[in-house]
């Protein structure tokens, strides 16, 4: 881990039901967590109310969508303000799943990530490469790519944590080696030193997402530029979740 505070998020995507959901806030609230991390958890949107009201302080709840302005006539959308009315302090965009399988493009998603940043959300912006990329040897044009959406249009990068996820590795169990991890949060924070500032490239926290468990988490945390993790499958059971908040080194 690098010098920025930790920081780990659970995105449960399309996932829960009432009971599993309450029973995993039960987990979670009776969870030791080390204090030098922020930990923040993304549920459905259906169950944000309910999570943001029955979970402890010491996690924070992010959406895992907000509309690009405004509320009003946008059938099936929810607006930042509605998210902030209910306690929500984060929303995550750019998520591979929303760009590959829904169709969001670069420009959407950076007007989104603008507007919840102008109204005080703060933004997991995330980025990643396809397999294909990979083996075209296009990861760095990719990532500086969809990088650099965000950065032409984020008001400030304060609030702003990337979440580096590969495609191929996000929910298939193949994670990214610690080397190949490292290797792009590198690139990521040079880009962001010639292209944003020194400042913002050293205070920006770069977290890796894709297959991360209780059982590969430590070798992950251990490189000097993963600051933390984004955690799919894994944030679905608490103790494991725990185990992952807990790998801070
Ligand atoms: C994710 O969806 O952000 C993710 C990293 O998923 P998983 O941990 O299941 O690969």
């Amino acid at each position: 881990a690098g010098s920025g505070k930790f920081f780990v998020g659970g995105n449960w995507k399309c996932n829960g039901t009432k009971d599993s959901i309450t029973k995993l806030v039960t987990d979670l609230n009776s969870a030791k967590l080390e204090s030098d991390v922020d930990v923040v958890v993304s549920p459905p949107f259906v169950y944000l109310d309910l999570v943001s009201s029955s979970l402890t302080d010491r996690i924070e709840v992010s959406a895992q969508n907000s509309w690009i302005g405004k509320g009003g006539a946008f059938t099936g959308e929810i607006s930042v303000e509605q998210l902030k009315d209910i306690g929500c302090k984060w929303v995550i965009h750019g998520h591979s799943e929303r760009r590959h399988i829904i169709g969001e493009n670069d420009e959407f998603i950076g007007k989104k990530a603008a507007y919840a940043l102008n109204e005080g959300l703060g933004v997991i912006a995330c980025i990643g490469e396809l397999l294909e990329e990979r083996e075209a040897g296009k990861t760095f044009d990719v990532c500086f790519q969809q990088l650099k959406a965000f950065a032409d249009v984020v008001p400030s990068w304060d609030n702003v944590v990337i979440a580096y996820e590969p495609v191929w590795a996000i929910g298939t169990g193949k994670v990214a080696t610690p080397q190949q991890a490292q290797e792009v949060h590198v690139a990521v924070r040079d880009w962001l030193k010639k292209n944003v500032s020194e400042e913002v490239a050293s205070k920006t926290r770069i977290i890796y997402g894709g297959s991360v468990n209780g059982s590969n988490c430590g070798e992950l945390a251990k490189q000097e530029d993963i600051d933390g993790f984004l955690v799919g499958g894994a944030s679905l059971k608490g103790p494991e979740f725990a185990t992952i908040v807990n790998s801070v080194t």
